[in-house]
């Protein structure tokens, strides 16, 4: 059996897997998976990264 990598208990044929930079761990139920995540804050980075802020040039006066 998969013992799963939060509470341990069986994981059954069809595991939660997770893929972490240590490896791929495996979970019973998608609750321990996400908790995992949560403490270890494996998260896919956030894809709203806008940071092409419109350059507004200001002309300055003399
Ligand atoms: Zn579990």
């Amino acid at each position: 059996m998969i013992p799963c990598d939060l509470c341990a208990l069986d994981c059954g044929s069809q595991p939660f897997t997770l893929d972490t930079p240590g490896g791929t761990l495996n979970f019973c139920c998608a609750g321990c998976r996400g908790i995992y995540e949560m403490l270890n804050e494996i998260n896919s980075p956030p894809a709203d990264q806008a940071q092409n802020a419109p350059n507004s040039t200001e002309r300055k006066t003399p």
